[in-house]
């Protein structure tokens, strides 16, 4: 019997572990921290030997096969060992893959991830098909793998997923852009992070389609570079391609086959110019799969979006209140401020991952009338905002909606788009997006 060991006990692992179980081997899961309760007790029910609080080293050196949590950088000392005497350490994506003859529709890039891939599943739905949601989102796919049945995958993928996968192969492959991130997880070198995200086409053939956006420089340099097997679909909001998506006056085109789709910009649900990009890639998806315009037509129409990504939450005293807690880089930070189209008190603020902030200056001094930090410590943000517009600052969610309620008046949006991680203050951006709703609620 081959030993798995599986590091880290979170969904993926958990989930990893489960399917090592059910593929017959001899497995054992390991997590320097502590497990959540409920894991625990699915581990037990699977009768699943683990360990919590440290790793007993000899038993990991002892592996066939380790699948390792995406949260472990490569350089941790128990992973170098294992490279060291060579046992292949790989993802719980690539290991699930070996066991999974779906379809695979993968979803990758610095920024909207989880959006396109909700709205690619929320399509597929739609038009019927029997499929899985899983990667970075949801329920683990290993875990579906190994005990659920379905035709089509939707994945999620983070790049640190991407970093240990080495024979996955994606049927449709979308990238949807690149920009820097987690840097700190590449030895400070964008280049090893673009090579990471590439590797969503890593064995693709020609009969598999790559979407990707051709506004992106960083991927049009890359693809300059390197080849990509299968067949590519751009998709972009300046110019015109062959086959993909564009943008002419107010209509999203597609074409795929020769067949086309289009849809009014106006008619998307979700709004503003970074959704228009997760929108193409969505549609594009749904024509290489065969999907009715109708029905693409009607779930780029009726997709209610995700939680803390631009999610409006509610109109008080004329004051619209914007969840984008989940924006953690300036990027995303950026669409956030270009969608809106009203003047804006912007929540900025949390644990900074050495932003830059000089994208953000004109759409700040065109929009924004007041900052309301919320974070421990500001002051990159009072240095670099404070000549061109006042800024607050505040240590609790219900102290920040507070402050932006006496600022804003009757028309005016509030938007919390912090550019920042949220440990500082909060458990994850998740815990920052709800304490900030309820303050909302609260006034
Ligand atoms: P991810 O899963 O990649 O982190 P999300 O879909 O959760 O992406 O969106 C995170 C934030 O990024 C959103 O709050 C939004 O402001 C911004 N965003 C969404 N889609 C895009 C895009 N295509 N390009 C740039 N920014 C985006």
């Amino acid at each position: 019997m081959k030993r798995a060991v599986i590091l880290g006990g979170g969904e993926s692992g958990v989930g990893a572990a489960v399917l090592a179980k059910v593929k017959d081997y001899d497995v054992f899961l390991s997590d320097s921290g502590q497990l959540k309760e409920a894991y625990r007790e699915q581990l037990r029910k699977w009768e699943i030997p683990f360990e919590e609080g440290g790793h007993t080293v000899e038993r990991v050196l002892d592996a066939d096969l380790v699948v390792k949590s995406p949260g472990i950088p490569d350089n941790a000392p128990l992973v170098e060992k294992l490279h060291a005497q060579d046992t292949p350490v790989i993802s719980e994506i690539e290991f699930a893959g070996w066991y999974d003859t779906a379809r695979k529709i993968c979803i990758t890039g610095s920024n909207g991830k989880t959006t396109t891939t909700s709205l690619i599943y929320y399509l597929l739905q739609n038009a019927g098909f029997n499929v899985g949601l899983g990667g970075n989102i949801g329920k683990s796919y290993a875990m579906q793998v190994a005990t659920e049945k379905h035709d089509i995958y939707v994945l999620e993928i983070s790049s640190f997923q991407l970093d240990n996968m080495y024979d996955f192969k994606a049927d449709i492959a979308v990238l949807m852009n690149i920009t820097p991130d987690h840097l700190d997880r590449y030895d400070h070198c964008f280049q090893n992070y673009i090579n990471a995200k590439f590797r969503i086409t890593r064995n693709m053939r020609p009969e598999d389609c790559f979407i990707f956006c051709s506004d992106d420089e960083v991927t049009i340099g890359e693809l300059n570079k390197i080849v990509v097997q299968a067949r590519k679909l751009p998709f972009t909001q300046y110019g015109q391609v062959e086959e993909g998506a564009w943008l002419e006056d107010d209509t999203v085109r597609v074409r795929y086959d020769g067949d086309e789709f289009d849809i009014l910009v106006e008619d998307l649900s979700l709004k503003g110019r970074h959704n228009v990009y997760n929108s193409m890639a969505a549609a594009i998806t749904g024509k290489i799969m065969n999907i009715t315009n109708e029905t693409i037509r009607k779930s780029l129409t009726t997709f209610e979006g995700v939680e803390h990504r631009m999610e409006k939450v509610l109109s008080v005293g004329g004051v619209l209140y914007i969840n984008d807690s989940k924006a953690t880089n300036v990027n995303s930070t950026w669409y956030a401020l270009e969608s809106v189209n009203a003047p804006t008190v912007l929540i900025l603020g949390g644990t900074d991952k050495g932003n830059d902030y000089s994208p953000l200056a004109d759409l700040v001094r065109e929009k924004v009338k007041a900052i309301v930090c919320l974070g421990v410590d500001n002051r990159k943000i009072k240095d670099f905002f404070g000549g061109m517009v006042p800024v607050y600052e505040t240590l609790s969610a219900e102290s920040c909606v507070n402050k932006c309620a006496e600022l804003a008046v009757p028309g005016d949006i509030v938007l919390l788009s912090p550019c920042c991680a949220s440990f500082d203050l909060f458990k994850n951006y998740e815990d920052r997006g709800r304490q900030f709703k309820e303050a909302v609620r609260k006034l």
